[in-house]
């Protein structure tokens, strides 16, 4: 509990401790701080000028007395020009990320806190950006960068900027929709301070790992069209050496080596520091619901555990918003609260468009970028997705927690038999051979009740009925074992006939592997089938909860109520085909 105190506890100066403990962090700091220095200094500590050559030291041998690293092909200092590189990577990386990160934070401010028209067309203006093909422009531009790396660079992080831009516009929009009531109540401070204030805070993490990322393909970029003798051959780099050393591979094959290693040493520190940055800022960084309330977070996080314990799902007042044009939020998520106990199948039902396929998403991280969290938690197994990256995110999907869509076919890769799909899904998620992911799938496409599993493992998507598709994608799906099941309408693409199938072989498969299931669905047949508990949706809000039999046996909402008497009015059941029915007569 103590420890959960003071991580709760835990600002700005964390961070930083928490940088100085991750060995990783520190190492790739002190690669690049040596680098900087070198660049900086480059001008003094170089023994010669980049440029300047000497007949007799054309592919002089390392070692070479004055010449520690040898000579290139013109008779140039290896070494000199290597320290030349470092500065003109440094310039090229700052130029870059510097114009990426101006453009696109003020953009993004100003896209995200100004309504209607600024909004549409700072956003018209970066999709054009973003459509633009970046390297293929660079090298066209060259008359008008005259063939100087710094313009390219210029040019280079305008062409950046958009992803800063919907990092911050993002963010923007959803400190700023929940500030327009706390800002209300502060007397005395205006709206534009607090939000900047909380824009700030908030913004800075995501911000400064994407600064690591973008110094890395800044500076790779610039080596890449020096590589390729795109801008003025006089300037050093790293591109241009390891050019150089490539023709001369056969006379003198260590000359490529110390440009390709220097880069490869540059690049790979920022990747790695970008990801000790993101460890670092992201586990320390409030959730959206608690900016401005530091002081309530101790005992959120004492309660998260709890909560885990005792769900394995424990969804609370989720908000998902998406941005109108004319710059406000559309809540079509609000304040969603939902648990799905361990080892139990909940059913979330609700007409559509009620935010069933939004609650999902958000719980397998998979919304749209545009989508804002505005509030709320998502708890798995005591641990917090709320806030988390697609790369945060990845290693739970398709292992803890998996997934099976409404369209099966839509899911499966025309262009691969089904059996590389699962094999590939497998592999991924388990790490196992070939051979073993083989074997594997063979046999759990045998459970899912697919005849013949080895004809089916080499045919192609066209070559299967859509019922087989989604035993495919269940067999995919339930491969490693996952906890949580989310299910979205699996069967509502289906025959009415093979519907009922796949959902008995759901359940088996539910309580054989003792998985907890959240199984979305417009049909309430369909859950009298399955569930064991039902969440009942209507307009982004979750009206009624509870055990399936309490449910059917004494609805309290009006909604709940009427979707009841829908499933059992015949004319209903008819024009809207997917109904088992049968079972429901026992429940009722
Ligand atoms: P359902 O309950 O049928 O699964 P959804 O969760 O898919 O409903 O959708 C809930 C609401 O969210 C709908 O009104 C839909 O219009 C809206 N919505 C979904 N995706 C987007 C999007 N990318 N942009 C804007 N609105 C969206
Ligand atoms: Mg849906």
């Amino acid at each position: 509990m103590q420890a959960v105190d003071a991580s709760a506890r835990s600002g700005r100066i964390s961070v930083r401790r928490k940088l100085l403990r991750d060995p990783q962090a520190v190492i790739t700091i002190v690669i690049l701080a040596v680098m900087l220095l070198l660049g900086i200094l480059a001008t003094v500590i170089a023994p010669h000028g980049p440029n300047q050559s000497d007949l007799h030291l054309v592919n002089a041998p390392v070692g070479t007395p004055g010449y520690p690293l040898g000579g290139d092909e013109s008779g140039r200092d290896i070494f000199s020009r290597l320290l030349y590189s470092i500065q003109t990577a440094a310039i090229a990386g700052m130029i870059g990320t510097g114009v990426a990160l101006v453009v696109g934070v003020t953009a993004g401010l100003i896209g995200g806190y100004f309504g209607r028209v600024t909004q549409a067309s700072t956003e018209w203006i970066f999709s054009l950006i973003m459509t633009f093909p970046g390297l293929l422009l660079l090298i066209i531009l060259m008359p008008v960068t005259g063939g100087d790396y710094r313009a390219t660079m210029l040019i280079f992080g305008v062409l950046l900027a958009p992803g800063i831009y919907r990092i911050v516009r993002n963010l923007v929009l959803g400190v700023k929709n929940e500030l327009y009531v706390d800002a209300a109540r502060v007397a005395g401070l205006g709206n534009l301070r607090i939000l900047g204030r909380h824009v700030l805070f908030v913004v800075r993490g995501p911000i400064i790992i994407a600064a690591a990322f973008l110094v890395g393909s800044t500076i790779a970029v610039q080596s890449g069209l020096a590589f390729l003798g795109v801008g003025s051959l006089e300037v050093p780099s790293f591109g241009a050496m390891i050019a150089s050393g490539f023709r001369n591979l056969y006379i003198a094959p260590t000359q490529f080596l110390w440009p390709s290693l220097t880069l490869g040493l540059i690049t790979a520190s920022l990747v790695l520091l970008g990801n000790s940055l993101r460890d670092a800022l992201e586990g320390a960084k409030p959730k959206p619901s608690k900016i401005g309330a530091g002081q309530r977070v101790a005992a959120d996080e004492i309660e998260n555990r709890d909560r885990g314990a005792r769900s394995l799902l424990d969804i609370r007042d989720l908000v998902i918003a998406y941005p109108r044009p004319d710059g406000q939020l559309n809540e079509v998520v609000r304040g969603v609260s939902l648990t799905v106990p361990r080892g139990k199948v909940m059913g979330l039902v609700g007409e559509s468009g009620s935010g069933k396929s939004q609650t999902a998403f958000a719980t397998l991280g998979v919304l749209p970028n545009e989508a804002v969290i505005v509030r709320g938690s998502i708890l798995f197994d005591g641990e917090e997705l709320v806030g988390r990256t697609d790369a945060q995110m990845r290693p739970l999907r398709g292992t803890s927690i998996a997934y099976i869509p409404q369209e099966p076919m839509s899911n499966l890769d025309p262009s691969f038999t089904v059996g590389a799909q699962l094999v590939e899904g497998v592999r991924a998620a388990l790490g196992t051979s070939k051979k073993e992911a083989k074997d594997r799938v063979l046999a759990l496409l045998k459970r899912v009740g697919i005849n013949d599993p080895a004809r089916t493992f080499g045919s192609y998507p066209h070559q299967i009925s859509g019922g087989m598709a989604q035993r495919v994608l269940i067999a995919g799906a339930v491969a490693s074992r996952p906890k949580l099941l989310i299910a979205d309408e699996p069967t509502t693409a289906l025959d009415v006939t093979v519907q009922a199938e796949i959902l008995d072989l759901l359940r088996d498969l539910q309580s054989e592997l003792n998985m907890a299931v959240l199984l979305v669905t417009h049909n309430f047949g369909v859950v009298a089938d399955v569930c064991d508990q039902i969440a009942v949706m209507q307009k982004g809000e979750i009206v009624e909860q509870g055990e399936t039999q309490a449910i059917f046996e004494t609805p309290q909402h009006r909604y709940t109520k009427m979707l009841l008497s829908s499933i059992l009015d015949e004319d209903t059941v008819r024009t809207d085909p997917p109904a088992p029915v049968t079972k429901l007569g026992g429940v009722v």
